[in-house]
């Protein structure tokens, strides 16, 4: 069985990764799989334990970068995060093309690593910094720090875009994600 590609997904906080991710795996097609991260900081309203995220306390997180368990791993706005690495390998042995959806730091340390062959990056975008604000508050999900902390990382964040393979604009959900399938067939020679 073919290994499946590795997908890199990153964009500021907010900017809507999560709901494109939505409408990307509504296309057995291309058999998508999402890499479920780890991270420190407390699940919100609606998130459940080992689908959005394994939530794990700062001492585990410790342990298993000790333990070299992470592909790549970041602190972002107070918190850690890491992805697992036989979670993902595991996927792709299974034929998936995983989407590891994570922020630029850690990116750059995949994108640094691999080959070309079996992964792809995109980084989604959207048209300001006050849509995006708009965007995170109309979450709900983070206190004034927070989102003074995410809008002020996202400066940089979005200067690192022409790191990435693909730029795709997030001005519609469902069309952004459009544009993604087709970048994921192009690459996996499927019309
Ligand atoms: P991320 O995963 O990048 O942090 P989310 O997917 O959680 O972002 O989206 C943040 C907020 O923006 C959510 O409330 C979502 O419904 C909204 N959103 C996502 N895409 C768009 C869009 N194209 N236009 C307007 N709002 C959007
Ligand atoms: P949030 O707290 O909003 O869920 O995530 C904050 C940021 O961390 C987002 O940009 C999200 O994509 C990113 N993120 C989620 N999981 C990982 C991961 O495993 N590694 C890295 N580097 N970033 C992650």
């Amino acid at each position: 069985m073919k290994k499946g590609l590795l997908i890199i997904i990153s964009g500021p906080s907010g900017v809507g990764k999560g709901t494109v991710r939505s409408f990307l795996m509504d296309e057995p097609s291309l058999k998508l799989a999402f890499s479920v991260s780890c991270t420190t900081r407390s699940p919100r309203a609606g998130e459940v334990d080992g689908r959005d995220y394994f939530f794990i306390s700062h001492e585990e997180f410790e342990k298993r970068l000790s333990n070299n368990a992470f592909l790549e791993h970041a602190e972002f706005c107070g918190n850690c995060y890491g992805t697992l690495k036989d979670y993902v390998e595991n996927l792709r042995n299974e034929g998936k093309n995983v989407i590891v959806e994570i922020e630029t730091q850690g990116a750059r340390q995949i994108i640094s690593k691999l080959n070309e062959d079996d992964e792809i990056s995109i980084f989604i975008t959207c048209s300001s910094l006050s849509e995006l604000e708009r965007r995170i508050r109309g979450r709900k999900s983070e206190n004034e720090e927070s989102i003074f902390s995410r809008l002020n990382k996202a400066r940089e964040e979005l200067k690192l875009a022409p790191l990435y393979d693909y730029v795709v604009d997030n001005d519609d959900p469902k069309k952004c994600a459009t544009a993604i399938k087709q970048i994921i067939k192009n690459k996996l020679k499927l019309s």
